[in-house]
């Protein structure tokens, strides 16, 4: 393994591309939109830039792993020689199936073919491509540089080749690959997100305000940041999908999403990457009166 091309430049695109220049392998990074690749390398830049001030890397470091990256607007152009590619493209099912679609044209037919999704099924990405055998789900966490797991998750017909040389990548990356199976949510999201909704659910509700809420899971359950901080990291559009997508796939109403979810998403209130969620991250004021408009 010493090619990889990562597709999508956003939260999770920049982070994966970072740790694999950093472990020395040549990254293809690839977007749709220039504007997110530029925004991608200058976050890697700047993360370096923090990693150097904690002593945690050194300049030569730093200038190795961004030479090591190469960007590109166009899927055949970057992943024409690569050994593996990672797909960490927005979190809807029609785009990763096109995106899976032509990586079986653009990719030599030994690529292995990873996506980074959160929660759709990895068997039906692999039924979009004539090697379902090397199609795998490598889920890595937010932020990707700093968390330590990543689920390896086995479709229905991922071969034990591929996961064995995907979780001794996961390995040379530093991280620890954990396998699971190919279930709605897998494990991370499925009690993850849950908890998440309910927390939601328990604003919507008026048991508590934001602040309260994330007080009490922080302190109380000694959680490093509360549920609703967590959910405008990890981005509300990406959790309203993957509670959809558990909804859906488990046909159980516990997953189903907290109105209030649905009604931020809708009016672009999407964390931290829109400057809004349950926060307000443009003047740090709690968005809490944002979101309290919302409420019944
Ligand atoms: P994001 O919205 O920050 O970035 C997605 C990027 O994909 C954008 O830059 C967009 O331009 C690009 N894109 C869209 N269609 C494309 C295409 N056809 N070809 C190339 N690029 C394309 O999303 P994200 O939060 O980085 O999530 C990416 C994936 O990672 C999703 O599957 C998500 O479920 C998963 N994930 C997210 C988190 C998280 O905390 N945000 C954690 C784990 C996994």
């Amino acid at each position: 393994m010493k090619n990889i091309a990562v597709i999508g430049a956003g939260t999770m695109g920049n982070g994966i591309a970072h740790v694999f220049a950093q472990n020395g392998f040549s990254v293809r990074l690839i977007d749709i939109s220039q504007k997110a690749l530029d925004k991608g390398l200058a976050n890697i830049s700047k993360n370096l830039d923090r990693m150097l001030a904690k002593g945690k890397t050194d300049q030569t470091l730093k200038s190795d792993t961004l030479e090591n990256i190469t960007l590109f607007t166009s899927i055949p152009e970057g992943v024409a020689d690569t050994d593996l590619v990672v797909e960490a493209a927005s979190e809807n099912l029609k785009v990763k199936l096109d995106i899976f679609k032509e990586l079986e044209q653009s990719c030599p037919t030994d690529t292995i073919l990873a996506t980074n999704t959160s929660s759709i099924s990895i068997t039906q990405i692999a039924a979009a491509t004539q090697r379902p055998d090397k199609v795998i789900g490598m889920h890595f966490m937010n932020p990707v540089p700093i968390m330590q797991l990543v689920e390896i998750i086995r479709g229905y017909s991922t071969s034990d080749d591929t996961t064995q040389t995907v979780m001794n990548v996961s390995k040379e990356l530093g991280k620890t690959p954990t396998q699971v199976n190919d279930y709605p949510g897998f494990v991370a999201n499925r009690i993850l997100m849950p908890m998440i909704n309910e927390a939601i659910e328990s604003l919507y509700h008026g048991v508590a305000g934001v602040s309260e809420i994330d007080t009490v899971m922080k302190l109380g359950m000694a959680h490093p940041m509360g549920p609703l901080q967590l959910a405008d990291f990890i981005g509300l559009d990406v959790c309203l999908s993957i509670l959809n997508v558990m909804y859906e796939g488990l046909k159980n109403p516990k997953y189903a999403p907290c109105p209030l979810l649905v009604n931020m998403v809708t009016a672009g209130k999407l964390g931290v990457k829109s400057g809004e969620g349950f926060y307000d991250y443009a003047s740090s004021r709690k968005a809490e009166q944002v979101s309290e408009r919302f409420l019944n």
